[in-house]
């Protein structure tokens, strides 16, 4: 994606000068402008959000701000796409800086989607149905509507499996198989905690022939998981749980479900972003955890909760470095330019992908709200 600079003028600032003019936009702008930081955004960015959250639930928030006509998302691309999709005609959502993407995502090309499924149809005649995470794509979420699929969030991605395993007779999508796209860790994670085991599962490679499966494959798999990754998630390994609990023998180890199924079979507990926020949240005053997921968010818990002791698991640094292109730079950028009628690095998704990919995050939402899911 085109990043035009940001203007001469800003660079020179020093990070209090950039705060102080931030907070000046705001105040000028208003209720007209609504600001969302994801749990992995840095502090500096993160003290300007009015609302902070997972990507899901900052789009909803954001949608809920009526008196809001720009809604700037300090996250990454699909996200700020979600909050477009989700958002009223009259609400501008803008991305600070247009090249911050997210790996796991961009792995998983809506060309690339596309050939799959018609792969798998030469491969099976059972029905396979798209099961997308919302870290995707708009055009993948279009994608997966108009396949019969829903989308899922690591917080209800089980309940969104059993939906599209249901006879469609029974409300389900009656899938005989999954494709769980983008993340072959999460739907893995996923499959194994309703029971099933590891030959249940198969893995699309984009990169070859047919996903690199045979027809054999395709027929022996309830689930075939797209070969994507968090590069973040995918820092934490089994060797730093031994050695958090050889330190420390009562710590507790919590994992993000994109981590590895290993991993997430010797930690303690595995979960969502969320989940990881309320299991801690909630934990007695002088317990011990070591967390695999996001550093910042890892780093914001151990302030939040001075009376617990809570560390990264690993001691490499476990940051999405994409995340971190949205800077306090490039924030005043897009804030001075609302300020000034300009509106700079707008997300529009089409409105024919806006509407099928509406659909299939919709179809998620029913299924959350059926289940009675909080999260
Ligand atoms: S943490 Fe991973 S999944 Fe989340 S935005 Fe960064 S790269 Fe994407």
């Amino acid at each position: 994606m085109f990043q035009p600079s940001v203007p001469e003028k800003y660079v020179r600032l020093s990070d209090d000068e950039l705060a102080q003019r931030i907070a000046a936009c705001k105040e000028r702008l208003g209720g007209r402008v609504c600001i969302l930081g994801h749990h992995y955004q840095r502090d500096p960015v993160i003290q300007f959000a009015d609302f902070t959250g997972d990507s899901l639930k900052l789009s909803q928030q954001a949608a809920d701000q009526d008196e809001a006509e720009f809604i700037v998302f300090c996250g990454v691309h699909f996200m700020a796409e979600s909050a477009d999709i989700l958002s009223s005609d009259r609400q501008t959502v803008c991305l600070p800086n247009i090249q911050a993407g997210c790996a796991m995502a961009d792995m998983a090309d809506a060309s690339a989607v596309t050939a799959a499924l018609e792969e798998l149809a030469e491969l099976t005649d059972a029905k396979v149905v798209p099961i997308t995470y919302v870290n995707s794509s708009a055009a993948d979420k279009a994608i997966t509507a108009r396949a019969d699929g829903a989308c899922c969030t690591s917080s209800n991605v089980r309940n969104v499996f059993q939906w599209a395993l249901q006879p469609a007779g029974g409300g389900g999508a009656g899938a005989d198989k999954i494709l769980a796209i983008p993340d072959e860790h999460l739907g893995r994670n996923t499959a194994a905690a309703l029971g099933f085991e590891e030959k249940a599962c198969a893995v699309y490679d984009p990169h070859l022939p047919q996903g690199g499966l045979s027809a054999a494959d395709v027929e022996a798999a309830t689930f075939i998981l797209w070969k994507g990754y968090c590069h973040v998630h995918q820092v934490f390994t089994v060797e730093q749980v031994d050695r958090v609990r050889a330190d420390r023998p009562d710590i507790r180890v919590i994992v993000h479900s994109e981590c590895t199924r290993e991993v997430v079979a010797a930690a303690d507990a595995s979960g969502s972003t969320s989940q990881i926020i309320q299991a801690i949240s909630e934990a007695q005053p002088g317990s011990q955890w070591a967390v695999g997921t996001e550093a910042n968010l890892v780093n914001r818990l151990a302030q939040r909760h001075t009376d617990r002791f809570i560390r990264l698991l690993s001691d490499r640094p476990a940051t999405c470095w994409q995340m971190g292109k949205i800077d306090l730079l490039h924030l005043l950028w897009v804030l001075d330019g609302l300020v000034a009628g300009e509106i700079i690095n707008p997300v529009t998704v089409p409105a024919d992908i806006a509407a099928d990919a509406r659909i299939a995050l919709q179809r998620m939402l029913d299924i959350k709200a059926a289940t009675g899911l909080t999260q």
